[in-house]
């Protein structure tokens, strides 16, 4: 390994100790932030994430409030739960956690979820600020994470080549509107299942983000020696241990032979998303109570 490793769980650390900091002032001026998670159905990997968001809730003293809805519920008491939560004054935040059962909109669902509360930051509101410019909202978890790990390792974009590989409204879409924002500048191209030449465009690249969902994909003959890669994916792989699985990233483990800097999976960007939910939640709390 040569690659400078990105350790997301440490950079999320010290996002979680500035934002004790702010917790602090809300408390002294009488609020205490509350982030609502509603879950749809059983999915496992659903419960997982839903537990780790609450636990970061705890470290930071922010309530967490969970509404558990079956799976064969109807769409319209989801509907019934997003308006009522958008009604609670004590919540600050709403997160729907993706994905619903099949059948639900769930671009419906987030649309509903009143935009100041949007703390996934997926609302077509908040969104559309991304789009035109204004990054001092509600941002999306996973893109903005990412973002703070460039910072992290100093990587100067100004011009640089970036390849984002995944083209979803949740991570890829605003992760190459992040990277080509003013100020920030890099050259970004969107690479995506129609994408001719994956390798090629990869080799080119100054950074590349991994966003895809195809274990190992990127190999370390599309990296650029010095490059800067971050692996998004998650990827559950069938083996015979005690879990019945293990989890591996969009990036195969050899690139860390040939990247200059590269994220982990686990304990890279998956904490980090987790950090920036922390992060919009507070920041949601601070925008209500703006005087
Ligand atoms: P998604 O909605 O399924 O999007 C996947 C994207 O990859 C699509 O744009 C798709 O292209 C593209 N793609 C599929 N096959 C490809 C190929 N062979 N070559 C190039 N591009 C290809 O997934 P997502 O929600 O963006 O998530 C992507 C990965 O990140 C998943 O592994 C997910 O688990 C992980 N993730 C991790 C976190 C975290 O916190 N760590 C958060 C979110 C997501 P088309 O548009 O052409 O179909």
């Amino acid at each position: 390994m040569v690659a400078t490793v990105i350790d997301g769980r440490e950079i999320a650390r010290g996002i979680e100790d500035d934002l004790r900091i702010r917790v602090e002032s809300l408390l002294h001026s009488g609020v205490t932030p509350c982030l609502a998670v509603v879950i749809v159905g059983d999915d496992p990997a659903s419960h997982v994430y839903v537990r780790a968001k609450e636990r970061a809730c705890a470290r930071l003293g922010i309530n967490s409030v969970r509404v558990d809805i079956p799976s064969d519920a109807e769409y319209e008491e989801v509907v019934t739960v997003v308006r009522r939560l958008n009604q609670d004054p004590e919540v600050n935040g709403i997160l729907v956690q993706s994905p619903l059962p099949d059948g639900m909109d769930e671009i419906a669902i987030t649309d509903l979820i009143d935009p100041n509360k949007d703390v996934d930051g997926f609302h077509a509101q908040n969104l559309g600020r991304l789009v035109q410019g204004d990054t001092s909202g509600l941002l999306p978890c996973t893109p903005a994470g990412v973002m703070r790990m460039l910072e992290s390792v100093d990587v100067d974009l100004r011009g640089k080549r970036a390849v984002v590989i995944g083209r979803s409204r949740i991570v890829g879409m605003p992760q190459s509107i992040l990277l080509s924002q003013r100020g920030v500048d890099a050259t970004v191209t969107i690479a995506h299942s129609r994408t001719i030449d994956m390798a090629s465009l990869c080799r080119g690249a100054d950074v590349i983000i991994a966003a895809v969902g195809i274990s190992n994909m990127v190999r370390s003959d599309w990296v650029k020696p010095g490059s800067t890669v971050i692996d998004v994916g998650v990827n559950r792989v069938n083996d015979d241990s005690e879990k019945g699985y293990h989890l591996t990233g969009d990036v195969h483990p050899e690139v860390g032979a040939v990247a200059g800097a590269l994220s982990p999976v686990p304990g890279g960007v998956g904490p980090m998303t987790i950090a920036m939910l922390m992060t919009n939640t507070i920041r949601a709390t601070e925008i209500q109570h703006e005087t």
